[in-house]
């Protein structure tokens, strides 16, 4: 009866508090990252960074790139569990008049995120007119040729170890890798990972990163990804900052626990900023008190996403963030959020 119903909400209650405790104890222990740890390990990116500006300068003058910097979630306090990576953004200038872009929507891959960047004027401007005519393949330009001609140069041609041995760390491009990726071993027991990522800005401020698609069917060879990040990211801390709202904790405590949890590694900081931001359009509550709440709800709105097979992205809805998992993948991450559900506190390894 109504006493029966009344304990168990009583219980439930008491539930949600332990979760609602476990969840505040668990970001401040093993979620949020040391000042001075997240200082060393950006230190050592600026130094990498500093060392890749100069020999690029001196090595490839006249390749057209506007100036390289670093960024990531260690640059914008998201990073989780340890200070252990950061991208370094290298951003390449295409002529406007010999490069078109053509949306993912439009091609016969009909992939909205992703796009094609087409070679226009060959027969007024003719292959070698414009410097990355040689990362050219079948008439678009290839993410995958222009990591190439990096790795070359990063990989091959710079003397990582006496540059290490200057700065006191152990440099070494890890091989092989999907992107161009430093391994940087700052300290005896600290190593941070640098990932080299060209990219594209368009007019309309879109910008594209070179990072293959991870089904790497031949006919997505081309392709470049959309990035969200930036403008999700913003959206996100604007909303915090509107309501002193906790999004961008329950970010880092689910990115956590997708990082510890192996059976949810494949899930993306993007996704679960997208599904946050989803949630935010129909959630209003996201004071500290409702952590486990929104985290639960997070879970929930999670497992929904994967049922149906689709995460539209919160900023353009047509592009679909779980399209590079396979169907297995999809199960598998379903299936372990889905138990997560009557018993979150596992996925809080300590
Ligand atoms: P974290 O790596 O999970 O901590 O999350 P980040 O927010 O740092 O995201 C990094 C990932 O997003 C990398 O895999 C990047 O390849 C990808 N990414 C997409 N767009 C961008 C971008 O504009 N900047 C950076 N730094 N990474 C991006």
């Amino acid at each position: 009866g109504r006493a029966a119903a009344g304990e168990a909400d009583f219980h439930q209650a008491r539930l949600r508090l332990s979760l609602q405790e476990k969840l505040w104890q668990f970001y401040q222990e093993r979620v949020s990252i040391p000042a001075e740890e997240q200082a060393l390990a950006r230190r050592a990116a600026l130094d990498i960074c500093a060392e890749l500006r100069i020999f690029l300068h001196a090595k490839l003058p006249d390749m057209p790139l506007r100036e390289m910097y670093l960024s990531g979630s260690l640059y914008d306090d998201l990073q989780v569990v340890t200070a252990d990576h950061a991208q370094l953004m290298v951003p390449l200038t295409l002529e406007k008049n010999l490069w078109s872009s053509v949306p993912g929507e439009d091609t016969i891959m009909n992939l909205p995120g992703f796009w094609l960047i087409r070679r226009e004027n060959l027969e007024y401007f003719p292959r070698g007119s414009s410097y990355w005519d040689r990362c050219m393949v079948g008439g678009y330009l290839s993410p995958r040729s222009v990591l190439e001609v990096f790795e070359k140069l990063v990989a091959g041609s710079i003397n990582w170890p006496a540059i290490g041995s200057v700065l006191d760390y152990v440099i070494r491009p890890v091989v092989p890798s999907e992107t161009l990726t430093l391994e940087v071993q700052y300290e005896t027991d600290r190593r941070l990972y640098v990932d080299f990522l060209p990219l594209l800005v368009m007019d309309d401020g879109v910008s594209l990163i070179a990072k293959p698609h991870r089904l790497g069917a031949e006919r997505h060879e081309n392709l470049w990804r959309q990035s969200f990040r930036v403008a999700e990211t913003t959206r996100l801390r604007a909303l915090d900052q509107e309501d002193d709202g906790c999004r961008c904790v329950c970010l880092k405590v689910t990115k956590a626990v997708c990082k510890l949890n192996p059976a949810l590694s494949r899930l993306t900081s993007s996704q679960l900023t997208s599904a946050i931001l989803l949630l935010s359009e129909r959630e209003g509550d996201w004071t500290r008190e409702a952590l486990a709440d929104r985290f639960l709800q997070l879970l929930r709105s999670l497992v929904g996403h994967l049922e149906a097979g689709r995460l539209p992205c919160a900023l353009v809805p047509q592009a679909d963030l779980f399209c590079e998992l396979t169907p297995a993948e999809v199960d598998e991450l379903g299936y372990t959020l889905y138990c997560a559900l009557s018993d979150p506190e596992v996925l809080l390894v300590q």
